[in-house]
């Protein structure tokens, strides 16, 4: 497939390693292919939520349409469509593109080979502009959907605005409704900040009075143009521990009628040892991973690992954008200096959590970007995020079943939830 797009001057990029030293190549045994890919449309969002983390978010540029059929082609030129992947469509707010140009969209990427067996669209929206056409959309693509709401109306209102200030719950809310009626499955996926942290009884009967059953928690973090997070500080991490246990003991009594990702993962990875593992028998951690996940954005830039890092700045490791799928291929980010330390600093954090925290083999080290933004470097361990997302689930959990199988801690000793260098 060809396009007659002018490619940008690709900056000169100083060859430190080569790839066959970094041992990257999809054929690799001890790698695995792509997971996720995330393509930006356009980087606006018709909200202006205060813990967003992207800068562009007023930007109403969209992709060419044949921008999008050069980073398919650099894609499936890679090698590393060997498996399905989540195919995820993230801005800004991606229904803020019209229907149409998703109509075009979806047609390019099902001319690749075995697209229909490779490809899981998926979407991450605000619900605002959800409206009969669009479910019509999502439902004829089978696009798995999740939705961003924070909790009930005070709750989600408080940081989920307009840029005029108002509140979006209602909107939010609407489109909910409208997923409903049309039968699009969705889940939710709320951020848990310092207004909701307090409320778990609260945030439970909301769930349940709506029929929300898929539930993921983001708990609020330090991240991109979001400098502080109201739960870093003021006894955070206990007030993030006390949420998720009772929210756990309010579900557990009423039979686990909500599948909260957080405690499912946890409970795959107690029942299921091996689930996640890679060739080698480590926990797979696909944002860890060069490849993994990739990320392009609106002018085919690209960047791998967290997708949080595209386009963020980054004096310490120069950019996080590792090239442009005009210009060349996904291997060439190996040939950048900037890739070449992330890569480094990411497997020398993973070291340190393998040497230091009991729960490496049911994490593989989290999320990259959650320890450069707390921690100031790739090259490091424990954070807030993975307490909050991993540690302490993974705890609850496992106290859980100790208890129903009456097993005291004289007898099995829990792991101990370590306390962070950084607590106050
Ligand atoms: S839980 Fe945190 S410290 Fe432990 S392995 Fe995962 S990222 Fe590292």
């Amino acid at each position: 497939m060809t396009t007659t797009l002018e490619a940008p001057a690709a900056e000169p990029q100083k060859t430190t390693r080569s790839l066959s030293e970094l041992n990257l190549t999809p054929q690799n045994s001890d790698r695995m292919a792509m997971g996720l890919l995330v393509i930006q449309p356009s980087p606006f969002c018709n909200i202006n939520c205060d813990y967003c983390y992207l800068p562009n978010r007023t930007d109403t540029r969209r992709m060419d349409h044949a921008v999008l059929e050069r980073v398919m082609d650099k894609v499936w030129d890679s090698g590393l469509v060997v498996a399905p992947f989540s195919l995820l469509w993230h801005a800004g707010e991606p229904l803020a593109v019209p229907i149409k140009w998703y109509e075009k969209a979806f047609e390019i990427i099902a001319r690749y080979p075995e697209a229909s067996k490779y490809v899981i669209h998926s979407v991450q929206t605000n619900g605002t502009l959800v409206n009969d056409k669009w479910c019509e959309f999502l439902n004829k693509h089978e696009v798995e959907v999740g939705l961003s709401i924070d909790g009930p109306r005070h709750i989600h209102d408080h940081h989920r605005k307009t840029r005029k200030g108002e509140g979006t719950f209602d909107k939010a809310m609407r489109g909910m409704e409208c997923l409903k009626k049309n039968n699009v499955p969705f889940g939710v996926v709320s951020v848990i900040s310092d207004v909701s942290v307090d409320h778990p009884d609260e945030m439970y009967d909301f769930y349940r009075e709506h029929g929300i059953t898929g539930i993921g928690f983001n708990i609020e973090e330090v991240e991109g143009a979001n400098e502080s997070s109201s739960l870093n500080e003021n006894g955070g991490i206990e007030r993030i521990q006390a949420f998720l246990k009772q929210f756990y003991l309010r579900n557990k009594a009423d039979g686990f009628p909500l599948n909260v990702r957080e405690f499912q993962i946890a409970e795959r990875n107690i029942m299921e040892p091996g689930w996640c593992s890679d060739p080698n028998g480590k926990y797979y951690n696909m944002e860890s991973d060069p490849f993994g996940m990739i990320n392009v954005d609106c002018f085919g830039n690209f960047s791998s690992f967290s997708p949080e890092l595209l386009g963020q700045p980054t004096e310490k490791y120069g950019s996080f954008n590792f090239g442009n799928l005009l210009s060349g291929g996904l291997f060439d980010a190996t040939l950048n200096e900037s890739f070449q330390k992330v890569l480094s600093d990411i497997e020398a954090g993973n070291k340190k959590c393998a040497e230091t925290c009991a729960f490496y083999d049911y994490c593989g080290g989290s999320a990259p970007s959650n320890k450069y933004y707390e921690n100031g470097t790739f090259d490091s361990a424990e954070t807030h995020q993975c307490r909050s997302t991993v540690q302490i689930p993974m705890q609850i959990v496992l106290e859980d079943l100790e208890e129903d199988l009456g097993i005291n801690d004289e007898v099995s000793p829990l792991i101990e939830l370590p306390k962070p260098e950084h607590a106050a």
